[in-house]
């Protein structure tokens, strides 16, 4: 789990940045050494008791690990302990935040964004949709039935109505159903998420571009999850067109911590018209005497940030460029690959149903039975007997009209089905396919 070379490496880190501060006078922190290590003894122990996120048995949730220049990064940067409210809690790291919200721009296509990290999507939705309700006040959000459920929770908070949008069998806003909904005229700002969090299904974002000559309404795109995804050689061709086109959009949300290779506490909004700044306004006299440059506290809901995520995420970005062809774009289409290889093996079983073809590295299948109750229960033993085997899945709620599209035969006496879904996040899930559907298979013939 841990290699030496990582600590050797944050060592070697903590003595070059120990050399920029060596004109102080020496002083050190005392503490109980014994005492701290009985502690983390303890923690360690306690730490047990979660599921092995880093590793490719973990096939479940969105979780996967940091990259090891991440982690080395963000704890080296915690000797100096940077906010990147403002300048004064940050400088070197709210210029490398600055660089990495640039990177990331240039990757949708806009050279001159105004954004900053966040905690995590959620922050970083709920200045887009702030601002979206500052532009267009009183005006609608809508955003499909597989959207994330923060926005409409956000839409709660910040006062403004919201609606879903049905989705096709595919998991993908419904165009149609979305026409309906202008017509009646009170649609400030369509949500386009660009890979939905259960299914992975990209909006068709072109033919949502396309409305806007007939309508007027804002775009956000939540790109939290697939937004590197444009970066993959072998997408599909249309959802090739819908990253191609997220430059027309008004504003976009990624968060490096999903696929960017970051701990926690890393997400990012980015709007292409940098004069919504002005919106962010604020007179805190607090902060702010260092520097007459606008900076990132002034454009940012949240104050204190930990400027160790930007440390993080700048490493990273300098160590795997932001380029398609580049090896971070490689470990994206591996992703893919083994996404599709697992619907495909999926598909020659007798006791599993694959859904919808992953459009990302999200696959999601129904446990073969003959009627919709018995697919949920036996979906939920799967989970569990696979868990005891020390493969972990995770669990989707879908409409049974959704589900009933892959497996026609289905008697239906439940309104929703349990599925089983499979986030490939990890390339090397590519190498591990044949050995996870081998235990599924016994998971699901009950004699494992
Ligand atoms: C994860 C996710 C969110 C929420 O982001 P957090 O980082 O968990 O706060 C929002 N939208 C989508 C599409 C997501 O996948």
């Amino acid at each position: 789990m841990i290699d030496a070379t990582e600590l050797t490496l944050l060592k070697n880190a903590l003595d070059k940045l120990a050399e920029g501060y060596s004109e102080l006078p020496e002083f050190s922190t005392e503490f109980d050494a014994g005492a701290v290590a009985d502690v983390l003894q303890e923690v360690a122990t306690r730490m047990h008791d979660n599921f092995p996120y880093y590793h490719p048995q973990y096939a479940g949730q969105m979780l996967k690990p940091p990259h090891p220049i991440a982690r080395i990064a963000y704890a080296m940067s915690l000797w100096v302990n940077p906010n990147n409210h403002a300048l004064d809690g940050g400088r070197a790291s709210s210029a490398m935040e600055k660089e990495c919200v640039i990177e990331l721009g240039k990757m949708f296509g806009w050279d001159a964004p105004l954004g900053h990290l966040t905690g995590g999507g959620t922050m970083a939705n709920l200045e887009a949709l702030w601002v979206a309700g500052r532009l267009h006040p009183g005006k609608r959000i809508v955003a499909s039935e597989q959207s994330h459920y923060t926005h409409s929770r956000i839409s709660d908070v910040l006062g403004l109505p919201f609606s879903p949008v049905a989705v096709t069998g595919d998991g993908r806003m419904d165009v149609d159903a979305l026409k309906v909904l202008l017509r009646d005229g009170d649609i400030g700002t369509v949500v386009a998420t660009i890979g939905n969090t259960g299914l992975g299904g990209v909006d068709p974002l072109t033919e949502l571009i396309a409305l806007q000559s007939e309508y007027d309404f804002r775009i956000h795109a939540d790109a939290a999850y697939g937004g590197y995804f444009g970066l993959a050689g072998n997408l599909r061709a249309d959802t090739r067109a819908a990253y191609d086109s997220l430059a027309a959009v008004d504003s976009i949300v990624i968060d490096p911590h999903k696929h960017g290779l970051q701990p926690y506490g890393c997400g990012c909004i980015l709007f292409k018209d940098p004069s919504v700044g002005q919106l962010y306004k604020h007179g805190s006299p607090y902060t702010y005497f260092s520097s007459a440059e606008l900076h990132l506290g002034e454009i940012s809901l949240e104050c204190s940030r930990p400027g160790a995520s930007a440390v993080a995420l700048w490493a990273t970005q300098r160590l795997l460029p932001l380029v398609r062809d580049g090896d971070f774009a490689a470990m994206l289409d591996d992703c893919l690959h083994a996404a599709r290889h697992f619907h495909e093996k999926l598909r020659g079983s007798r006791n599993f149903v694959p859904l919808m073809e992953p459009e990302l590295d999200i696959v999601v299948y129904a446990v073969d039975a003959p009627d919709s109750r018995s697919a949920s229960e036996r979906a939920r033993a799967v989970f569990a007997n696979a868990a005891e085997h020390d493969l972990h899945l995770a669990m989707i709620e879908l409409p049974v009209q959704l589900v009933q599209r892959y497996a026609p035969g289905i008697k239906v006496n439940s309104e929703t089905i349990t599925c089983l879904r499979s986030v490939l996040m990890k390339p090397e899930h590519l190498g591990w396919l044949d050995r996870i559907v081998e235990i599924l298979e016994r998971c699901a013939a009950g004699n494992p």
